[in-house]
């Protein structure tokens, strides 16, 4: 079990649910995405974040993603107190693919998710749906939770295609088979990640209730369950706005977590 809390509902990282288990209601997921930031000496904050969550009971799964080259040493500090993931993943297991980390490779090291089809996947990497799909599938072979981020531009948002955006990259990023125990939703508008500045608390709730419409419309009953977390400068000052409303299923935080301080504050937030 991740964190504390229980009564909240259980983590979906135990083993109960790597076994197949579905747990009704789902607690809320805090991630961290590090991106390519973080070098042996930042472990420390992660020594920081055990301290702090050893401490309280936290209705909510935690979970940090560093770089790969951290991953192994991660897992260690965290000795189970939260859980780790990949950034990435290759959709092979193994082969010919240099400089590349397979989902089964995360799994070895430690992790027990991965963030695929982030917006800088899909824009410095050219990362297609059918590229993001095939990674999908990847990590489910391997036994990772994928969390699957969607989201739209500025300039899609502003000539009224962010709905339809967010359905063409669920429709075409998320494969057959996908259910609340192999599988997280990240709302992230891109205009978001990084800049300070957030969509108002009835945009986030508007975008989060279409993506729950299309996941049912997709996956049937499978979707009704899959937490859909909200990304893009989320901070300690507005996580308690955001975490709280109908169908945020939790955060995925970029800058703030990178130190445990204002990581912990956000966690705090969840309801
Ligand atoms: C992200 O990279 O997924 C992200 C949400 O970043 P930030 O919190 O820094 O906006």
């Amino acid at each position: 079990m991740i964190g504390r809390g229980r009564k909240y509902g259980k983590s979906r990282f135990s083993k109960e649910m790597a076994a197949g288990g579905r747990w009704v209601p789902m607690r809320q997921l805090v991630a961290g995405n590090w991106k390519m930031n973080g070098l042996g000496a930042d472990l420390a904050e992660l020594a920081l974040l055990k301290a702090g969550i050893a401490g309280a009971a936290y209705p909510c799964d935690i979970l940090v993603c560093p770089p790969a080259t951290l991953l192994a040493r991660a897992a260690a500090v965290a000795g189970g107190v939260f859980a780790l993931g990949g950034q990435d993943c290759h959709a092979e297991p193994c082969g010919a693919f240099t400089g590349e980390v397979s989902a089964e490779m995360l799994k070895d090291a430690g992790g027990g998710a991965v963030i695929l089809g982030h917006s800088e996947r899909r824009q410095y990497f050219s990362e297609t749906n059918a590229i993001v799909a095939g990674k999908v599938r990847a990590a489910w072979r391997a036994g990772l939770m994928a969390i699957v981020c969607v989201g739209e531009t500025l300039a899609q948002r502003d000539a009224g295609e962010a709905r339809a955006i967010c359905h063409s990259q669920i429709e075409s990023s998320l494969p057959p088979g996908a259910n609340s125990a192999n599988t997280a939703m990240a709302y992230e508008p891109i205009w978001a990640i990084g800049t300070g500045v957030t969509p108002t608390a009835g945009d986030i709730v508007a975008m989060h209730l279409h993506i729950r419409r299309c996941l049912i419309d997709q996956l049937g009953a499978a979707g009704k369950d899959i937490l859909i977390l909200y990304g893009g400068s989320v901070k300690p000052g507005n996580a308690g706005e955001m975490l709280p409303l109908p169908e945020v299923g939790g955060a995925l935080v970029g800058g703030a977590s990178l130190k445990a301080k204002e990581f912990l504050a956000i966690i705090a937030a969840c309801r």
